[in-house]
């Protein structure tokens, strides 16, 4: 994969302006084969240093260039990005293990994130009354660390880009060590619009983020991961009394009432359910039927969830590839081996596949565990749901909300009245009526309970990377 001077096949922190090379590097698994991938640097604690002391530089002339100069630079990249989105979506079925349409549609998803990114314009209210004028204000943070998980590594990674770079603030992602590729390679390109220390990128190991949290010189921790590992984050973050927003994880309930159309439905809520092998923070990971259309639906499910195709990430047939890693892989083993030891039912069994090697699982249903199952209780992250039955409105909301867990909830329904009366008593920062999760960057996502703090995209997603300031001229 080659094109335009890039070269997608060697990655580089990037430091300053500049590629940095590392004595000790890693590689990461292609999880359709586990053959090794492209060498990376590790970022040792001096590039960590030197990142922070850059961004901090960088920040003193990024804050103060005109927004309209900012505006246009990240038009530039955008630019510069479309002409390597075929090259992303490469990177992206490698990296994850995503097929074609799942790398594709997330290489196209940061064209919207630019393009939503690009119309936002920072406000500024002026309250006036005899003695004063009271402008409320929005200043950039300063320097920011982006963490980033593995199932989303390019739209992730933008998405906290982006509202940091048009707010003013200097950047430093951290990739995960799962997947560092495509955004390691998307600072890269960057270099070519931004002045050096503007965006960096560090990666190679686990010792990076936390090495982030702890520096005094950076101001704001973006964060996207597990709800363990924001914990852990943010009792590192008081230490200086960090920003943090944290999007975490879920465990995202649909709830189907008896008068949707079935055979239309259900392929949907399955589609909810199995999308990349279930690895997405608002995929649904409990699914409420009422109870008059319970054997039908769940019919209806494993049916739609049995014409699923599992595969390699490169195979145009395939239409869920294998899990991103080995511990995903083998987490998501450890709830399929406690369905099966605690004798609940599967709708739909696990087959086995017989690829070689690759992370591969097939789409499982669990029928009516329950409501103490560590598979109804546990975010799965993976192929395997349980689907549930419910007689009592009241009831299924009390069990829908009934999790620390507060991130998507979908509500299904004929009656979308209903539907979205309900769906509005979901404890959840992103609620669905009649369908499941389907973001966009022009909305906020953000997590209750303990599925994050703040949050990121829409039009207030991007003041997060600012601190309010009032100015009171009196007269
Ligand atoms: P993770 O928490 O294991 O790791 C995320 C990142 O944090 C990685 O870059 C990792 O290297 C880094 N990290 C690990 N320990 C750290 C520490 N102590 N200090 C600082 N950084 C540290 O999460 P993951 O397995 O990569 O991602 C999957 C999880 O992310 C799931 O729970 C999923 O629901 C959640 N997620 C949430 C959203 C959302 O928008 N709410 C989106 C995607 C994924």
């Amino acid at each position: 994969m080659a094109a335009c001077g890039f070269n997608f096949e060697t990655f580089f922190n990037i430091v300053n302006g500049g590629r940095r090379v590392s004595d000790k590097t890693t590689f990461s698994i292609d999880p359709s084969t586990e053959c090794r991938l492209w060498e990376v640097p590790v970022a040792t604690p001096h590039d960590v240093e030197d990142a922070v002391k850059f961004a901090n530089d960088a920040f003193k002339n990024w804050s103060t260039t005109p927004f309209e100069q900012r505006v246009s630079k990240i038009s530039q990249w955008k630019q510069l990005y479309e002409q390597h989105v075929e090259d992303f979506t490469k990177l992206l079925m490698a990296e994850c293990g995503k097929p074609r349409f799942i790398a594709a549609g997330e290489a196209n998803e940061v064209l919207a994130l630019f393009d939503h990114n690009l119309q936002l314009r920072i406000p500024e209210e002026r309250i006036e009354d005899d003695t004063r004028i009271a402008i409320t204000r929005h200043v950039p943070v300063g320097v920011v660390a982006a963490i980033c998980p593995w199932n989303f590594p390019l739209v992730l990674s933008v998405g906290k880009i982006l509202p940091a770079l048009l707010t003013g603030c200097s950047i430093i992602v951290k990739p995960s060590p799962f997947t560092p590729y495509s955004a390691l390679k998307m600072v890269e390109l960057a270099q070519n619009i931004f002045p050096p220390g503007v965006v960096q990128v560090i990666g190679g190991d686990d010792s990076i983020g936390p090495a982030l949290v702890d520096h005094p010189n950076v101001n704001k921790i973006s964060f996207t991961g597990s709800s363990t590992t924001g914990k852990r984050i943010m009792a590192s973050a008081a230490g200086t009394l960090k920003r943090v927003t944290l999007e975490l994880g879920g465990n995202d309930p649909a709830i189907i009432y008896p008068d949707v159309d079935i055979e239309k439905t259900a392929p949907e809520v399955a589609q909810g359910c199995f999308v990349f092998s279930g690895q997405v923070c608002v995929a649904t990971k409990r699914v409420y039927v009422h109870e008059s259309i319970y054997e039908p639906f769940l019919k209806a499910m494993v049916n739609a969830t049995s014409r699923i195709e599992v595969g390699k990430a490169d195979s145009p047939s395939t239409t869920m590839g294998p899990m991103q890693n080995k511990m995903q892989y083998e987490k998501v083993q450890d709830l399929v081996a406690d369905s099966t030891t605690q004798g609940y039912k599967f709708a739909l069994a696990p087959r086995p596949i017989t690829f070689g090697k690759g992370y591969y699982l097939s789409p499982s249903i669990v029928d009516n565990p329950p409501a103490t199952a560590r598979i109804v209780v546990e975010e799965q992250f993976g192929p395997i749901v349980p689907v549930l039955k419910w007689s009592d409105e009241a009831d299924v909301i009390a069990q829908a909300n009934g999790t620390t867990s507060g991130l998507g909830a979908s509500v299904w329904s004929a009656d979308i009245s209903r539907a979205e009366r309900v769906g509005r008593q979901m404890q959840a920062g992103s609620v669905f009526v009649n369908s499941w999760a389907k973001t966009t960057p022009r909305a906020m996502l953000s997590g209750h309970k303990e599925s994050g703090i703040g949050g990121e995209w829409g039009s207030l997603g991007f003041l997060e990377y600012c601190n309010t300031q009032v100015v009171h001229v009196f007269k």
